[in-house]
């Protein structure tokens, strides 16, 4: 696998600038946010292909944004050792599952009170992963991402099963 993702050529350089315009054009018009649905299942949908976190190394418009502007501005500590653990990840994703779950149910199905939806979710996790950033290392979002967690969650499922038909 590692041969195939070296193979893959990575927009981690200028993938911030879809970030910049997801914003942009979800204050333009809410119906652009459900473009989030891009951001969240790509990562997922790599993994279910068995391209593990291929979407985290080379494409993540969150992660090159992160990577690109916070080195100026961090103040480089490492996140606090809990933050690292496995069940404070699995809180964060249960939590993110939960909170669009209720606001899926809450939207009716309506596509303009979805788009808010993720308009917002997307906004708040991106402000706690700047926040991170600034007071911890550039990338301490990317150590904690429920995203990055699910990701690792199907990728161990997938070789579990594999390993069992093997
Ligand atoms: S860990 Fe999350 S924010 Fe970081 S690169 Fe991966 S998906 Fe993007």
């Amino acid at each position: 696998m590692r041969k195939k993702l070296l193979n893959i050529h990575s927009h981690r350089e200028w993938a911030w600038v879809f970030m910049i315009l997801f914003f942009v054009l979800g204050i333009v018009n809410v119906y652009f946010g459900l473009l989030g649905f891009i951001c969240m299942f790509t990562p997922m949908i790599q993994a279910i292909k068995g391209n593990g976190k291929l979407h985290c190394s080379h494409h993540c418009p969150r992660g090159s944004l992160f990577m690109k502007f916070l080195p100026r501005i961090s103040l480089n500590r490492p996140l606090p050792p809990f933050m690292r653990m496995r069940w404070f990840k699995s809180i964060l994703l249960t939590l993110m599952i939960t909170m669009l779950t209720i606001a899926m149910i809450h939207s009716g199905g309506d596509p303009k009170k979805i788009g808010f939806a993720l308009l917002r979710f997307m906004t708040v996790s991106f402000s706690v992963g700047l926040l991170l950033g600034i007071l911890f290392k550039p990338q301490a979002w990317c150590q904690i991402c429920p995203m990055e967690h699910g990701t690792h969650l199907i990728s161990k499922v997938k070789m579990k099963g594999e390993c069992t038909r093997a």
